[in-house]
Formats: structure tokens, C-alpha cells, sequence
């Protein structure tokens, strides 16, 4: 009887860590244990393990710890593109030696097995594309042809030179740390990859996403088809129904379905749960994506223009701050006395204070969904019109 339970713990736990790594910082969870979870997942448990370790190991263990970070975030290497593989083919590896021997069941057919495989390279595929191809690097070669390619919004990007390649930024262009080199329509530096993400593999990166998101979407889906063929195939609700002699109804039956299936099949329920978050996870990261590619935006320049818009706010507040001092001194003085019967006017025609008045973003290199779209698809490197072009 405490197997029901166990699930349901299990689930509510998953869905509330997944949900506050996914979602924590929306102003939605501003203050609750959302937004705990949130920190904690994100900086904290990092910040007490370093703590734990200087204070169990000394401060040299702790400089240890902090150069393997240094040594996994500040420099190019493959740590987390041989864990994608482990991951990616220890998961199929599993998969096959449990499951395959389901495959053909009740519901999935042989098809399946063959299907898989197709699947998983195609992942490989746009994988080893996306980290092996140049993200749109920007050398004194094609620099000019970048600056004219993308024009400078003079909002979050102004004309400045690169101090460490000694040329004009182009406007969407950031200088990597990690690779040490500016990326044309830089997105951000991807560990998973070891390469940036930029102008000319964007394209590669998403459909990496939408594959991958549909992969373990895929798995779970037919892992739930095995086990709902299992029980079909084996007459389980019938042989439970009758060994107990229970009602066949959901709440009689569940209990004893669960158990059955995770003493039976409890590898099949363990990866599709897996596979479930993961596909849930990669779900979240794919729709923000596609809205950034959609939007001609892209991560680097969302946190520009949250900057730009935070101090936008705080200037605008200082100013009528500025005007509000401004009245209150001229009230006292008496030179608002000369219109006192225009009280109702000046409040239904009050004119708005800086404060009130919206920052608005403007994108100047959105130009509609669809062309935004071809851009990813198309860099304008790629393009014809790339070559002729030169700024000066
Ligand atoms: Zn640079
Ligand atoms: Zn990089």
C-alpha cells in the first residue's frame, strides 16, 4: 500500500525541482520556496560544497575544487561532450539489453529496433555538426563585410573595438572568453558543445535541441508502449483482478498495477521517467530557442536588453524624482497659484512623470518571423550579397 505514495512523492518531488530549475526566476516566484529551490540548484549547493570542503579538507582541497571549475568553465574542453556521449549511448545501451527483447510486443512493432538506431545517429549527427563547425568566427579578414552585415542599433550595440583582436566588434558580435575570439551573432559559449554558439551554427544547435526533445519524447513514449503491451499481452488487471479478488476499477486496481510493474519492469519505468524529464528539460530550453530565432534575438542580447531596460527604469525614476522636487519647489513659491480653479484639468490631463512612461525595446533586427527564421537558416555570411559587402 505505500507504493502509491512512494510514486506520488516521487513525482511531486521531480516535477517541483524540475519546475523551480526550469521556471524559479519568473517574477511569478518572486520570494517563494520556488525561487529558493531556484538559487539553490543554481549557486548555492555550489557555494556550501566549496564551503564543506574547506572546512572537512582545508583551503587546499578547496583551491583544488576551484581549479577544476577554472580549469571546466574557463577553457575550452571535451569533460561535457564525453559525458553527452556516455549519456546518450549508455541510455541506448540499456536500453537495448533490457527492452529490446519486448520489441515486437502488443503495441510496438519491429519496426522499432531499426528506427531507433536511425534515430540516435541522426542525434550524433547534428551533434558532431554543432561542435565541430565555426559558430561564425569574425577575423580582420571578413570584418568588414560583418560590419556592414549588421548594423550598429547604438541601444545595446555601439561602435567599439575588440581590445583583444584589435578591430571594430561587430554590431551582435561578442569576444569569447573560453575560445578567446569574437563570434559573429553570438548566442552564447556552450560547454555541452565546446564551442560557441554564433551566426553560422545556430541552425545546427536548434535542430539539436528539437531532435533531442523528440528523441527521449520518443524513447518514453514506446518504453510506455512495452510496458502497456506487458500488461495487455499478460493478462495482468485480469490475474490481479481475480488472485485479490478486487473490483476492476482505477483506485482498486492501481495499487497492485504499481506494484507488479515495478517489481516486473522496473528498468522500463526508470528510464522513462528519466527520459521523461529530459525530454521535459530540453522541451523548455527548444521553445525558448525557437522564440529567440524567431525574434531575431538572441541570449547574449536578452541579457543586454534586461540591462538596458533595468537602468532605463532606474533613469527614468531619477527624473521624476528630479520633476517631482522641481514642482514641490515651485507650489511653495506660488507660481502654480495662478490657475487654482484647474484642479479636475490637471488631474485627468496629468501629463506622465519619466517614471511612467515604458521602456520600450526595440529590435531593430527583427524584420518578421519568417525572415528571421531564413537568417538562421541562411546566415548572411552565406550569402551572396556577404562578399560584395565592405564598410568602408
Ligand atoms: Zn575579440
Ligand atoms: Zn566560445
Amino acid at each position: 500500500m505505500d507504493v502509491p505514495w512512494l510514486l506520488v512523492v516521487h513525482g511531486s518531488v521531480t516535477a517541483l525541482v524540475v519546475v523551480s530549475f526550469l521556471c524559479g526566476q519568473w517574477p511569478i516566484f518572486e520570494g517563494t520556496f520556488v525561487q529558493s529551490i531556484n538559487h539553490f540548484l543554481t549557486s548555492g549547493a555550489y557555494r556550501h560544497f566549496l564551503r564543506l570542503v574547506q572546512a572537512t579538507c582545508g583551503t587546499g582541497a578547496r583551491d583544488l575544487v576551484l581549479g577544476v571549475e577554472q580549469y571546466c568553465c574557463d577553457r575550452p574542453n571535451p569533460i561535457l561532450q564525453v559525458f553527452y556521449v556516455a549519456i546518450i549511448g549508455g541510455t541506448y545501451i540499456i536500453i537495448v539489453q533490457t527492452s529490446f527483447k519486448y520489441i515486437p510486443g502488443y503495441y510496438v512493432s519491429v519496426l522499432h529496433r531499426y528506427l531507433s538506431i536511425v534515430a540516435v545517429a541522426i542525434g550524433a549527427v547534428l551533434f558532431v555538426l554543432t561542435s565541430f563547425s565555426d559558430p561564425g568566427t569574425v577575423t580582420s579578414e571578413n570584418v568588414s563585410q560583418y560590419l556592414s552585415a549588421y548594423p550598429f542599433d547604438n541601444i545595446i550595440f555601439v561602435e567599439k573595438e575588440c581590445s583583444t583582436c584589435k578591430f571594430t566588434r561587430p554590431a551582435r558580435a561578442k569576444h569569447c572568453r573560453i575560445c578567446d575570439r569574437c563570434v559573429a551573432r553570438f548566442d552564447h559559449h556552450c560547454g555541452w558543445m565546446n564551442n560557441c554558439i554564433g551566426e553560422k551554427n545556430t541552425r545546427y544547435f536548434v535542430a539539436f535541441l528539437v531532435w533531442h526533445f523528440l528523441l527521449c519524447a520518443y524513447g518514453a513514449f514506446i518504453l510506455g508502449l512495452i510496458v502497456a503491451g506487458e500488461l495487455k499481452d499478460k493478462k495482468v488487471v485480469y490475474i490481479l483482478t481475480v488472485y485479490y479478488g478486487i473490483e476492476n476499477s482505477f483506485s482498486g486496481l492501481f495499487p497492485h498495477v504499481a506494484q507488479w510493474l515495478l517489481a516486473v519492469h522496473n528498468t522500463q519505468i526508470l528510464l522513462t521517467v528519466f527520459l521523461g524529464i529530459i525530454a521535459l528539460l530540453l522541451g523548455g530550453f527548444c521553445a525558448y530557442h525557437i522564440h529567440l530565432c524567431l525574434a531575431n534575438t538572441t541570449t547574449n542580447e536578452t541579457f543586454k536588453w534586461q540591462d538596458y531596460i533595468f537602468w532605463m527604469k532606474k533613469e527614468n525614476a531619477a527624473k521624476a524624482s528630479a520633476a517631482a522636487l522641481k514642482a514641490s519647489v515651485s507650489t511653495v513659491s506660488g507660481e502654480e497659484r495662478k490657475s487654482p480653479a484647474s484642479k479636475w484639468n490637471t488631474f485627468f490631463s496629468r501629463p506622465r512623470t519619466p517614471a511612467e512612461e515604458p521602456v520600450v525595446k526595440n529590435n531593430i533586427y527583427d524584420m518578421g518571423m519568417i525572415r528571421n527564421l531564413c537568417e538562421v537558416i541562411v546566415p548572411l555570411s552565406e550569402r551572396r550579397s556577404f562578399s560584395r559587402k565592405k564598410s568602408d
